[in-house]
């Protein structure tokens, strides 16, 4: 841990977050930012919930489709589901050809334990090679490949059952906005994805056999409702035009300091020992979080854990602490994926432009 970089005296953010600044207390700008006004209450976020899924049951052949990755959060989001409402679900997994060994076996245990059918789609290799090439030379990044295709994998098969049957089940995801979402250094954003596609990869993107243009073309003309807050506009306007697209997180009290050993204890779910717990699902995210530390000289998981101090879920001690963990060195899967890219470490962008 580089002990001389200046770090916010609440959360661990240090100074090289972008546009970050620091009042006379040491405090930084995003442990000042004010709080929402009237947030809805714990209850309200259950009722609306509870409305959704009501309205989706008993529909169709399945009631929920669920993005699977076999990762602590995907995964209880079905558990969840299963559990307090019983539904139908249909797991929908991208295969990008990196999938951990605890994600595959994961997904094996929370399908056949809880009585989930599961569909994979693994693209083409060389389709997927070519814009991992194309965002880490033009960008410095890659991860906004997966972040971007498994959504538009879920969207167009919402897409297709509406237009056969007139019915899409519920869109269900695990995304966890407050804690994932990186303000200035994020690579999730649809809009950051089409902004830096050329027109022929957006070509080759929506020639996909699993991908609907038309699909595509609503995620685009709406901004990318799945980062927007519950009740908004775009929101509503892909209901009408798609499906109901959630963020399961989006309306429970998400207990990430408990829900490994409660997946662990109800249905054999197992993460790696001694690692921090987030994203092991796939084997190239140590990769994402050594290009993040040696632009912005932070990972994510320094911004999830600061969020997780702001919420009273992690102290500032336990947060230094665990920066142990953090992926600050070259992992050796980053030469392998470089040379399989055939690329060079010369070729992957460091001024590339992040997020939005
Ligand atoms: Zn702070």
């Amino acid at each position: 841990m580089a002990e001389d970089v200046k770090r916010c005296t609440r959360c661990i953010l240090p100074e090289t977050y972008p546009d970050i600044h620091f009042n006379e207390q040491g405090v930084c700008s995003f442990c000042s930012e004010p709080q929402a006004e009237n947030p809805p209450s714990e209850k309200e976020l259950k009722n609306t919930l509870d409305t959704i899924v009501r309205s989706h049951k008993g529909k169709g052949k399945y009631d929920a489709v669920v993005g699977l990755s076999g990762g602590k959060d995907s995964t209880y989001a079905a558990y969840y589901l299963k559990k307090e409402y019983n539904l139908r679900i249909l797991g929908i997994n991208f295969d990008n050809g990196y999938r951990s060994e605890y994600a595959i076996n994961n997904l094996e245990i929370v399908c056949d334990t809880l009585g989930i059918d599961l569909l994979t789609i693994r693209p083409k290799k060389a389709f997927l090679n070519t814009l991992y090439r194309h965002f880490l030379r033009r960008n410095g990044e890659f991860c906004s490949v997966c972040n971007n295709l498994g959504y538009l994998l879920v969207g167009s098969f919402c897409f297709n059952q509406q237009r056969l049957h007139g019915y899409a089940p519920l869109a269900v995801g695990g995304w966890t906005k407050k804690y994932e979402y990186q303000p200035g250094v994020s690579v999730t954003s649809m809009q950051y994805f089409f902004n830096h596609l050329t027109p022929e990869l957006f070509e080759e993107l929506v020639a996909q056999p699993f991908i609907e243009e038309d699909a595509v073309r609503i995620f685009m003309q709406l901004n990318d409702p799945r980062q927007t807050h519950t009740y908004s506009a775009t929101q509503r306007e892909f209901k009408r035009l798609v499906s109901t697209f959630i963020q399961l997180p989006d309306y429970l009290p998400w207990d990430l300091n408990n829900m490994a050993q409660i997946l662990a204890d109800t249905i054999g779910w197992r993460q790696p020992p001694n690692g921090h717990g987030s994203h092991f699902d796939c084997a190239l995210f140590p990769i994402k979080e050594f290009l993040k530390y040696r632009k912005y000289g932070l990972t994510q998981e320094t911004i999830k854990n600061s969020v997780m101090i702001r919420e009273g879920l992690m102290t500032r001690d336990d947060a230094l602490k665990r920066m142990a963990l953090d992926q600050t060195e070259e992992p050796d899967v980053y030469r392998k994926f470089l040379n399989e890219l055939r690329l060079s470490v010369d070729d992957v962008n460091g001024d590339g432009e992040w997020s939005r």
